[in-house]
This record gives structure tokens, C-alpha cells and sequence, in this order.
């Protein structure tokens, strides 16, 4: 048997005891968990039991960004080996549908994501079995916790990527600085921007952004963005990466873009719509790019923990596994200045 915890209820996770899961197909790997980073999403099924049209049937086990150590593997599998620390892709794509063919396997039509009401259960378990192409093999350099952070650190890796501009000399907002909006300062931080202005309500998260390069950070709720933008490029942004998933963010971020500027929505809005400023969109030409998830980014983001990225500082607290529930109300809370809360399986 192995422990498994459960979203029983909206607020409400259980440790019980459940069968281990077994290898079926040959290009399979048994995965012994060993992190597990408690995201945003996670926390809109445990405090609301959905994110749009995606709603939680109880019991569910949540979680998706994860390490783990290879402990088993089908008799194909090459691409990894037992004992291998990996970083897991918590996507399963199908590989013959349209978007699978055409390169977008992250918007497969029979995709399967782990913690993905509907989909399948997530990590937040001793053992989880994946096809070996979801799995990374990781070097010395990496521990557990860096490994689960991987799939975060591949959202800002995309987002950046599909903003399509070089961001040399560029003046840059990023509004909300949690996990993916600090991932995505954290790369944009890896090539020379002339400016990055970050707006988040929370000061710890302020304090946290500027830590980490962000050249002002501003509370949108007591400064005026367009005022505060004004005042550091009057010429306003080029970028607007909208991390938080709010209304207001939305509205703040296209009075501050300048003609011919791009927003790029990487937030989830609860309630699944914003409105848009048609005139100010319109008259400024802002082109809004959508992500969902990532496309192709485990290996670069690989890569720039490997040439010092510090995505291990977004950290701020460890629980053990039997302390989910309190991570789970820790984080949505937004308690004792957390950022990102990682469950951690190895200390038994
Ligand atoms: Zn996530
Ligand atoms: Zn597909």
C-alpha cells in the first residue's frame, strides 16, 4: 500500500492508504514521488472545486509539478533508468491527433494531465506510473525540489517564448508575482531588458520580485499603474506578461502597454472571463497572445537551472506529506509570506 492524499471536499484533504499502481505497457515507468510544489491551480480545485469548465468529482488527488526516482521500468523503456532522478512532464499527449501532428501536442485533443479533473488523478502520491517520455533524467547538480520545479519554471520558459520578441532594451510589466510570475521574471531576467515593472498587491512578494531583478515593483491597489509606469517610461511598455488571473490586472496592463505593445495572459481568471477596454485595445493595436501550459520547454528550462537560474528561491516553505491540508490553507490564504509550498515525500 502506499499513501495517497485526497481532496475529499472543497477545503478538505486526506491521507489514506491505496493499492500502488502498477506498470501495464511496455514503455511505462513506476515513480517513486519525491516533491510535489503546491500550484495555483491546485489551489482553485481545493477552495472552489473547479477552474471553468474543469470540475473536481470527489475524492481527487490534485498535484502536478513533481520529482521522483525512477523505481521500476516497462521492458521498451530506454529514455530512462531505475534509480534516475527525474523532472516529470505532467502532460500525457496521444501523439496522432491534429495538434499532437502539427507540433502543439500541449493542446492534444485526448490529452491527459495529471491532477486534471476528468483527466487523470495527480502526483500527490507515493507512487505514480508514466510513460517514459514524460520523464527527464537529471544530473548531480539537481535535488528533488529543483527537479519539481522544473514544470513551473517551463510556464515563464514558454511564456516568454511566445511573447516572439527579442526583449533586448525592452521595458516589461508583469503583473503578479507568485510562482509563474516570478519564473517568468526569472527568465526574462536571463537577457538584457532595459526595464521590468512588476505589480502585485502582496509586499513580501514585492520584496521577493525585487530580490530577484525585477527593477521596481508597485502595489496596484495604493499607486496608480499608468501613473507609476509613466513615471519610469513615459514612453509605456512593450510587454505585459498577466500573471494573477484578475480584472483589474487585465485593465491596469492595457493602459500601461504602448501602441503596438503585446499582452501575453498567462493567469487563470476564476471566473473564466474578462472584459477588455475595446477602445484603448483597439486605438493602441495590443495584440493578447494566450498560453495554456507549455509547449517543448522542459529542456530549456533544464538548461537554465543548469546556468545558475535561482528558481530554488521562489521557495518558501517544505511540509511532509501529512501536513498537506495545512500547505493547502497556507497557500490559499496567502499565509506567512508564502510563495511556493513543495510536499515533500522523501524523509521517511
Ligand atoms: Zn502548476
Ligand atoms: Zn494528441
Amino acid at each position: 500500500m502506499m499513501k495517497t492524499l485526497v481532496l475529499n471536499a472543497i477545503h478538505k484533504i486526506e491521507m489514506i492508504d491505496r493499492p500502488q499502481p502498477q506498470i501495464k505497457n511496455p514503455d511505462e515507468v513506476l515513480i517513486q514521488i519525491k516533491s510535489v510544489g503546491v500550484c495555483g491551480s491546485d489551489v482553485h480545485y481545493f477552495t472552489e472545486g473547479k477552474i471553468g469548465s474543469q470540475v473536481v468529482e470527489f475524492p481527487f488527488v490534485l498535484g502536478h509539478e513533481c520529482s521522483g526516482i525512477i523505481v521500476a521500468v516497462g521492458d521498451s523503456v530506454k529514455r530512462v533508468k531505475v534509480g534516475d532522478l527525474v523532472a516529470i512532464d505532467p502532460s500525457i499527449h496521444c501523439g496522432t491527433c491534429d495538434q499532437c501532428l502539427s507540433g502543439r501536442p500541449h493542446t492534444c485533443r485526448n490529452n491527459r494531465f495529471l491532477g486534471c479533473p476528468g483527466q487523470i488523478e495527480g502526483c500527490l502520491t507515493e507512487y505514480i506510473v508514466m510513460p517514459e517520455f514524460t520523464c527527464f533524467s537529471l544530473n548531480e547538480k539537481f535535488d528533488p525540489t529543483m527537479a519539481a520545479l522544473i514544470e513551473p519554471l517551463t510556464i515563464g520558459t514558454y511564456s516568454v517564448e511566445m511573447a516572439h520578441t527579442s526583449f533586448q532594451d525592452k521595458t516589461i510589466g508583469i503583473f503578479g508575482v507568485g510562482p509563474i510570475g516570478l519564473s517568468v521574471l526569472l527568465v526574462l531576467k536571463t537577457q538584457a531588458t532595459r526595464n521590468i515593472l512588476c505589480f502585485e498587491p502582496l509586499d513580501f512578494r514585492r520584496k521577493k520580485a525585487i530580490q530577484l531583478g525585477a527593477d521596481f515593483a508597485f502595489d496596484p491597489f495604493t499607486v496608480n499603474a499608468f501613473n507609476a509606469t509613466t513615471e519610469t517610461e513615459p514612453g509605456l511598455l512593450d510587454v505585459v506578461f498577466e500573471c494573477s488571473g484578475q480584472q483589474k490586472a487585465v485593465d491596469d496592463a492595457t493602459r500601461v502597454l504602448k501602441p503596438g505593445g503585446k499582452l501575453v495572459l498567462v493567469g487563470i481568471p476564476p471566473e473564466a472571463k474578462y472584459t477588455f477596454d475595446m477602445d484603448l485595445m483597439r486605438r493602441k493595436e495590443i495584440s493578447v497572445q494566450n498560453i495554456r501550459r507549455q509547449n517543448h520547454c522542459v529542456e530549456k528550462a533544464i538548461q537554465f537551472i543548469e546556468h545558475g537560474l535561482p528558481i530554488g528561491q521562489i521557495v518558501t516553505h517544505h511540509f511532509g506529506p501529512e501536513d498537506t491540508q495545512q500547505a493547502f490553507d497556507l497557500v490559499s490564504n496567502y499565509q506567512d509570506g508564502v510563495i511556493k509550498a513543495m510536499i515533500d515525500f522523501d524523509q521517511q
